[in-house]
């Protein structure tokens, strides 16, 4: 174990986080229905890392995600993401945040069917006018093994070829933080496999850091560290971790839902 994941803000420095939260708060609905959501959640993602984040249904592992990333805004507490607060910024400096600094791979892709492969990869950067460094595109191109696939649509491409496809257009704009959404959850273990073996070469071989929402303790096997939620709080953390130690690690929650 290393230190808990929801230390203080002050024991990490500045530089070397692409993403940190601090005290996030979130509650849904009030009265009977209240639930909260997220309880004061401190969490760093060290740059370089793959973080998966897990936890039992509910626990509040998409709303981090989406606060996280911009996607929603919390109720209090704030957002970090390398030196920036995203409680600074307004409506149009957050969507060029969201486009530039941020990469994103949902579980249902997300591509659009019209475009080509090659097309869906760089339409972020189309839509904000700016050119791809061609040598980092052909590098992700080549990584996630799509170079005889860019002529194709969507609806040409297997599922784990469009995750693929996914992948690269989350990592083409060098992103300082890559979000997944249980990015494995629509493919069958060997196309999971391949695009949780990717994820891994952009973290080992890049330098590219990614946080990654599952459920699946072999998903999770892949990660550097895993973040363990239950009840809106980051309760323990996992390096290294294996699926056995995963799968041991979410059985006990199992257990204390039984018995409490
Ligand atoms: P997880 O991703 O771990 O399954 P979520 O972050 O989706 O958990 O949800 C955390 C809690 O917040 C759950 O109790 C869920 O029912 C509740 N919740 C999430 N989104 C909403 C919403 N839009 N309205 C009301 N409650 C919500």
């Amino acid at each position: 174990m290393t230190a808990a994941p929801h230390a203080p803000l002050a024991s990490h420095p500045t530089t070397g986080y692409a993403a940190v939260t601090t005290d996030l708060t979130k509650v849904y609905g009030s009265g009977d229905t209240r639930v909260v959501a997220l309880d004061r959640v401190s969490v760093a993602f060290r740059e370089g890392d793959f973080t998966a984040i897990m936890g039992p249904s509910g626990c509040g592992k998409s709303t981090l995600m989406h606060c996280a990333a911009g996607l929603d805004t919390a109720d209090s507490g704030s957002v970090r993401i390398g030196t920036t607060e995203l409680g600074t910024l307004n409506d149009r400096q957050l969507t060029e945040l969201r486009r530039d600094r941020i990469g994103f791979i949902f579980q249902a892709f997300n591509l659009l069917p019209t475009l080509t492969a090659l097309e869906n990869i760089t339409l972020p950067m189309d839509i904000a006018g700016r050119e791809p460094d061609r040598q980092w595109l052909d590098t992700v191109i080549r990584m996630v093994g799509l170079s005889d696939r860019l002529a194709h649509r969507p609806a040409q491409l297997s599922g784990g070829q469009q995750q693929r496809v996914a992948v690269a257009r989350a990592l083409a704009s060098r992103p300082s933080v890559v979000f997944g959404d249980e990015p494995t959850g629509n493919l069958d273990s060997r196309s999971g496999a391949e695009v949780l073996g990717f994820l891994r070469d952009s973290v080992r071989e890049l330098g590219q850091t990614v946080v990654m929402v599952t459920h699946d303790p072999v998903a999770a096997g892949y990660a550097d560290r895993v973040v363990f939620l239950s009840d809106g709080r980051p309760v323990d953390e996992m390096v290294r971790p294996t699926p056995e130690r995963v799968l041991d690690r979410m059985k006990a929650f199992d257990t204390r839902a039984r018995t409490s």
